[in-house]
C-alpha cells in the first residue's frame, strides 16, 4: 500500500520548469530548476565548482545519521562536500527562506511545494554565465522533503542528486528514477570523473 501511494505520488510527468529567481547581479543569469524531468537518457544539468556546504534547517525531516548515510552514497561515487550545519532556529537563512551561496539547505515544503504530487523536490539555482566544464555553475540548491518522509530509502539520495546537477531518468532500479517505486540503488552514469 505505501509504495501505491509512493508511486502514486512520485510518477511525475510533467516536464521541466524553468523559472527565474532572485535579484542578483543583471550580468548573471540565473535560473532555477524544479524537479521533476523525466527522459530515458541521463543527462546533467549543472555542476558545483567547490563543495558544497550542507544547511539543515531546524524541523528538517532529515538527521544527522540519515544525511551521512545519504552523502555516503555520493562520495563513493565521487562527488565531495563540505562543511554540515544543523541550524538553530534562529538560523537567519532559514527563518528567512534564503539559500545562502555554496550551499545545500534541506527544509521542511515552503509554500510552493505540490504536495499529492511529491514527497520532496529540490531547485537548483544555475549561473549559465559561468561554467564547470562545459555545464553552468550552480550555486546554490534547496531539498524540500514532507517530515513524514525524511526517512524513507532513496528519496534524500534522489534529491541529493538533483541538487548535483542531474535530473530524473526512466530506468527501472535507477536512483534518479522520479518514481519512488521503479527506482533503486542502481548509480549507472553518475560518477563524478573530474
Ligand atoms: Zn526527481
Amino acid at each position: 500500500m505505501k509504495q501505491v501511494i509512493l508511486w502514486a505520488l512520485l510518477a511525475h510527468p510533467e516536464p521541466g520548469v524553468f523559472l527565474t529567481v532572485d535579484t542578483l547581479d543583471p550580468n548573471l543569469s540565473p535560473e532555477e530548476k524544479v524537479c521533476p524531468v523525466d527522459q530515458s537518457r541521463l543527462e546533467r544539468e549543472g555542476c558545483w565548482n567547490q563543495p558544497p556546504d550542507i544547511l539543515v534547517c531546524q524541523g528538517s525531516p532529515v538527521d544527522r545519521r540519515r544525511l551521512i548515510r545519504a552523502l555516503d552514497y555520493w562520495q563513493r561515487l565521487g562527488y565531495t562536500f563540505g562543511t554540515i550545519t544543523e541550524a538553530s532556529s534562529a538560523q537567519y537563512s532559514c527563518a528567512i527562506n534564503v539559500v545562502p551561496r555554496s550551499t545545500i539547505m534541506i527544509d521542511i515544503p515552503s509554500q510552493n511545494f505540490q504536495f499529492g504530487k511529491h514527497l520532496g523536490t529540490t531547485r537548483t539555482w544555475r549561473d549559465t554565465a559561468q561554467y564547470c566544464g562545459t555545464m553552468p555553475l550552480i550555486f546554490k540548491a534547496k531539498i524540500e522533503i514532507i517530515p513524514a518522509w525524511g526517512d524513507t530509502e532513496r528519496i534524500l539520495e534522489h534529491e541529493i542528486g538533483h541538487a548535483l546537477g542531474w535530473n530524473d531518468i526512466n530506468s527501472t532500479g535507477h536512483i534518479m528514477n522520479g518514481a519512488w517505486s521503479s527506482g533503486g540503488y542502481t548509480s549507472r552514469g553518475l560518477r563524478n570523473d573530474k
